[in-house]
């Protein structure tokens, strides 16, 4: 089941989306329940009734998780192809950990930097002349947990979507910690909606990104280095996992600062995310005037 958070005549709504048909069903729900979108649905059984579809078309698709209730927990360098590309780039301030980590890197980015698919990417010269794009399989937490085996952590996950894990890769560069150059107002495109758990096969799944349709990144979560379960253990490890808790999983080679030289992100590229079985996350760069 794909399920959005969208607005439809000034409404914040949840709703079941057929890309196919191009419709979505909202969820029968008070506004007071939808303001931290598909959030509200988690631990309910059965689901709200739904409500006559209305056109994808007159809807506008937000985040699924609009303001996530903490920082959206992400791992660097998790596959092995990209782990080299960003060891070479000169901007690894991680590089003590090794070309391919043996642990799982973790770092965050703030709720606050979470944008909605279509909603615009901003760039400030003055802060950063480095914005990259990072094309992220991203898990959303069911239930609660601490010290979650690896065997059982797929329980404890609702579903997944897809993350732009957007980073301004000087001032990752030039931080010890990547919390500033990961966090950046707009840094955090997700959509284009969740999908629950049962759509995704962790073993096979394409993940692909296009610069102005350009293709940059193709690669499958079957090559990641620390798969889901490992990735869950790793964290829920003396931190308890809270539902709707968001991890991005990392990122495949061929990002922009992969490239000699690096092809960043400018004012009016647009960067198209695909994940089989999830869908597209597009999003446009813009100048940032202050
Ligand atoms: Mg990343």
């Amino acid at each position: 089941m794909k399920i959005a958070t969208f607005r439809h005549q000034g409404q914040r709504r949840v709703g079941v989306v057929d890309p196919e048909k191009g419709t979505i069903a909202p969820f029968d729900l008070p506004a007071e329940k939808t303001e931290d979108g598909i959030a509200c649905l988690i631990g309910m059984n059965p689901l709200p009734t739904l409500q006559a579809e209305l056109p994808l078309a007159e809807v506008t698709l937000e985040a699924p998780l609009p303001r996530p209730r903490r920082n959206v927990f992400c791992v660097g360098k998790n596959y092995y192809d990209h782990a080299e590309e960003f060891s070479k780039s000169g901007f690894d301030s991680s590089a003590a950990a090794g070309n391919v980590p043996k642990v799982p890197i973790v770092f965050s980015k703030v709720p606050e930097s979470v944008a909605g698919p279509g909603a615009p990417i901003r760039i400030d010269p003055k802060v950063s002349t480095a914005v990259d794009y990072e094309v992220e399989l991203t898990v959303i937490i069911g239930r609660e947990g601490r010290n979650i085996p690896k065997e059982q952590a797929l329980d404890h996950v609702w579903g997944y979507t897809i993350v732009n894990d957007v980073t301004a890769r000087d001032i990752q560069g030039r931080h010890s910690q990547w919390l500033l150059g990961k966090s950046q107002d707009s840094f955090c495109p997700m959509g284009p909606w969740a999908v629950t758990k049962d759509e995704i096969d962790l073993a096979d799944t394409a993940v692909r990104s296009f610069v102005n349709g350009e293709k940059r990144q193709d690669s499958n979560t079957g090559l990641l280095i620390f798969d889901v379960p490992t990735i869950i253990a790793a964290i829920s490890n003396g931190i308890t996992l809270l539902p709707g808790d968001v991890i991005a999983t990392g990122t495949p080679a061929g990002v922009g600062i992969g490239f000699d030289p690096p092809k960043y992100l400018k004012a009016g590229d647009v960067v198209r995310l695909e994940i089989d079985g999830i869908g597209t996350l597009e999003n446009t760069c813009e100048e940032m005037k202050a």
